[in-house]
């Protein structure tokens, strides 16, 4: 890991120290927009080529509805974490629901805003590399609690074109409608155009690799008539830690997020007094440990230390960098967040590693990366639904308002307009 004195970056070092390892879209839209419009013009016949070439592997069907799908059989303890993990984000989820809102503007003027679920969404849950159940659950749940009607999860299939038990235990409890067993560009084309066997959905939500990514983006611009959560990339983690923090801690922190893969990022800000060397061997020593060292040593090639003078230095740079993850491991955390604006999730002080939000706490993992925590939030129970506003007037409501509409139509030129509003209130 590079390691950096804040105080000595001027700006293009900073920006250089905030950046994120290098997604080419130009070239990863050139693999995803034959797929897409494959997948547009073939349907489940492209989805079924592509899955064979990607995850070789031939599912019995492209999309199946989740009751003929077999009933997982999962050791006791697995369940068990699952279930509690589940009712944890339940519980978090359904607590946001806001209520309606009415206001009378003026007398006689009455506005609304009511909330609605979106009808079809379609969940991505990454497969590639590891099996992520979590993610299921980050993103069933929520979508359930909201009230969507068809909830289809897309995940790419085991070899012998089964899905993973630990996915399938996840998204029957957690409200799923259909299984895609299907990845990448070829799923989300699947979810955005629908298909024989695939619904079409409105909104396509979660976290997968460049190729998931680009191709939410693509759809999303096209005409596909789909909306994405956002454009969810590489994990990464930005721990701060102080002199009291336990170096084996940072260490599994940082490596926490570095070993979901190669284009991950892990970032420790440190403050006066951590042993930045000790720390830096920590880190080396616990990668040896893990099972997927190498991929882990790849993403901490372009992870970075930065020492900072105190607490002030500390949140620019955290604000310079939006991480998805942000730790804060000191004495004082509580302190820290009325400071903070551009994080996905923020997990403080000594005994918060940032595992239990990615699985259990009961806040969502599925957040802005790459420093779109500055405009887009993560995944909540928001994501699933749409707000509709409603109003109406009163003859004295129109009465008192109908003026100010009249006089405006009449400088934008707009006809019909004024005279809808002249016609009621003049009896014409
Ligand atoms: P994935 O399911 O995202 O991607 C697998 C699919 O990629 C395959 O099914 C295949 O169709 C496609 N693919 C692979 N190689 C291809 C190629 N050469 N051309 C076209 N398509 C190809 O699984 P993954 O690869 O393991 O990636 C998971 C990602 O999700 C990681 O980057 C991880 O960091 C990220 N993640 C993010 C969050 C978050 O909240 N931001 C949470 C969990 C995981």
């Amino acid at each position: 890991m590079e390691v950096l004195q804040a105080s000595e970056l001027d700006a293009a070092q900073l920006r250089a120290a905030t950046a994120r390892p290098r997604i080419d879209f130009a070239s990863i839209l050139k693999t995803v927009e034959p797929i897409i419009e494959d997948v547009r013009v073939r349907g489940d016949e492209a989805v079924r080529e592509y899955t064979l070439k990607f995850d070789r592997a031939s599912p019995a069907a492209v999309c199946t509805p989740i009751e003929d799908l077999p009933v997982p059989d999962l050791p006791e303890e697995v369940r068990a974490a699952f279930d509690t993990a589940r009712a944890n984000i339940a519980a978090f989820h359904a607590a946001q629901a806001a209520p309606d809102l009415t206001l009378e503007t003026m007398p006689g003027v009455c506005c609304s805003r009511v909330t609605r679920p979106i009808a079809a969404v379609g969940l991505y849950v990454p497969g590639g590399t590891a099996v992520l159940p979590s993610s299921a659950l980050m993103l069933a749940v929520p979508a359930s609690l909201a009230g969507c009607r068809t909830i289809v999860l897309a995940t790419p299939p085991r070899p012998d074109g089964s899905i993973a038990p630990e996915v399938l235990y996840c998204a029957r409890a957690a409200g799923v409608t259909h299984v895609l067993a299907a990845g990448g560009a070829q799923a989300v084309a699947a979810l955005a155009w629908g298909t024989a066997s695939v619904p079409k959905v409105h909104k396509v939500c979660g976290p997968g690799n460049q190729y998931v990514t680009a191709a939410k983006v693509a759809l999303a611009a096209g005409e596909a008539m789909v909306a994405i959560d956002m454009p969810a990339g590489p994990s990464e983690v930005l721990v701060v830690a102080d002199a009291g923090a336990d170096p084996t801690h940072v260490a599994l922190d940082l490596l926490s997020q570095a070993e979901h893969g190669p284009d991950s990022q892990a970032v420790l800000v440190a403050l006066p007094g951590v042993d930045v060397g000790a720390l830096v061997a920590e880190v080396a020593a616990q990668c040896d440990r893990l099972p997927r060292a190498a991929a882990t040593r790849a993403a901490l090639r372009h992870s970075r230390v930065v020492c900072v003078a105190g607490r002030a230095e500390a949140l620019d740079f955290v604000e310079a960098y939006a991480p998805e993850h942000l730790i804060i491991n000191t004495a004082d955390a509580g302190e820290w967040v009325p400071h903070v604006a551009s994080a996905g999730s923020v997990f403080l002080g000594r005994w918060t590693p940032e595992s239990v939000g990615d699985y259990a706490s009961g806040t969502n993992h599925t957040l802005p990366t790459y420093g779109y925590a500055r405009m887009y939030s993560g995944v909540s129970l928001d994501t699933f639904t749409r707000k509709m506003t409603v109003q109406e007037l009163t003859r004295q409501g129109l009465d008192l308002l109908g003026p100010t509409v009249a006089t405006m139509a009449a400088v934008e030129g707009l006809e019909a307009h004024r005279r809808a509003v002249t016609c009621r209130m003049n009896g014409e």
